[in-house]
């Protein structure tokens, strides 16, 4: 491998935590690489309204909130490529990282690759993929105007993607495997008054229906052990991320139970090798929190490349 090919840092991944990180790291002169992923921008490209980020009074759609994330870091210089990475190992003292069948190596490397939605991995879900399923209300929303869809899951997502759906869909069912919700009462507030949203508790969906497309999910009740079936044209999944880190070599990081990397504050168990945002984070989940511990992460970085951890670092004047 010709060193000329030797990257100081390298920060995978597109996110709030992602372009935090360079932004530090660009500011700190270490000539930051991201690789963004196709998938530009992480989870926020699919949210609507912003309303918890600080500096917005009125708020900020997600996908401009990210624009200007991107924009900020490549003002700062920070040079980008667009594309997955496949694998990223040890090679010697150096970190080798492969995308589009290229490889490079690099001394310290930030992941900040994020989650991604999580499927019910039921069998007739499947076939119904892009034709009645979905994961995403912004993004196929607009499909099931008028119509009656279904959301499954009880957390803040949700209860966004019901606030967005009621207002284009004649009726929305939230199904919940539980009888209460996980969501902030803030987010639960604002869905409990909505008129054509209806709550189903205690219910789980056992299978999809219908001949192309979704007509009927078939549900279990566990309180009355009965199982139903409800005309719905679309369903919307909402139950949780499954973190991204297939492309990482065995070994490299400490996953916990759920596959989230296991970091002490952006440390992973390999020095140089660092991780930000909802990648190693299953507790706080926010952009504003992505961010903060982008920031850390390359501080961390900085101070690796230098030669010393930054929590020890001791400036004389
Ligand atoms: P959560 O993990 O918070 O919620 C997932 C929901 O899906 C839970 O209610 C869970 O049920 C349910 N669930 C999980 N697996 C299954 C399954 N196999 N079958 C049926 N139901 C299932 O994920 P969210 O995506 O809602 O939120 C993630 C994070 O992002 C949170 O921290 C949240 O606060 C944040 N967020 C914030 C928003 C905002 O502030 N605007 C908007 C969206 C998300 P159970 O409760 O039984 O475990």
């Amino acid at each position: 491998m010709n060193t000329k090919n030797l990257e100081n840092l390298v920060i995978i991944g597109s996110g709030p935590a992602g372009w935090t990180a360079a932004i530090y790291a660009s500011r700190a002169d270490l000539d930051p690489l991201v690789i963004e992923g196709v998938e530009v921008g992480g989870q926020l490209m699919l949210t609507t309204l912003v309303e918890n980020y600080p500096g917005f009074k009125k708020g900020i759609q997600g996908p401009e909130l990210m624009d200007e994330m991107r924009l900020q870091a490549k003002n700062l210089g920070v040079r980008i490529i667009t594309s997955n990475v496949t694998n990223l190992e040890k090679e010697g003292k150096h970190f080798k990282i492969v995308y589009s069948e290229k490889t490079i190596l690099a001394k310290s490397v930030i992941i900040t690759t994020g989650a991604s939605a999580r499927w019910l991995n039921i069998p007739s879900e499947k076939k119904f993929k892009g034709r009645g399923v979905s994961t995403c209300a912004t993004c196929d929303g607009y499909f099931f105007k008028g119509k009656t869809v279904a959301i499954i899951g009880g957390g803040d997502s949700a209860m966004e993607e019901a606030q967005f759906l009621a207002k284009i869909c004649k009726s929305v069912k939230i199904i919940h495997r539980k009888h209460c919700l996980r969501a902030s009462e803030a987010m639960q507030k604002k869905v409990k008054i909505l008129k054509n949203v209806e709550f189903i508790w205690n219910s789980e969906i056992k299978e999809f229906l219908g001949d192309n497309i979704l007509t009927e999910i078939k549900v279990f009740n566990s309180k009355t052990n009965k199982e139903s079936e409800i005309k719905v044209d679309g369903v919307f999944l909402a139950i949780g991320h499954i973190p991204n880190v297939n492309f990482i070599k065995k070994g490299l990081v400490e996953l916990d139970k759920m596959n989230y990397i296991i970091t002490e504050n952006t440390k992973t168990k390999t020095p140089g090798l660092f991780a930000a945002g909802d990648v190693q984070d299953f507790k706080y989940r926010q952009a504003v929190t992505a961010a903060g511990t982008g920031c850390m992460a390359a501080l961390e970085a900085n101070a690796f490349l230098e030669g010393h951890v930054y929590d020890k670092k001791l400036k004389e004047c």
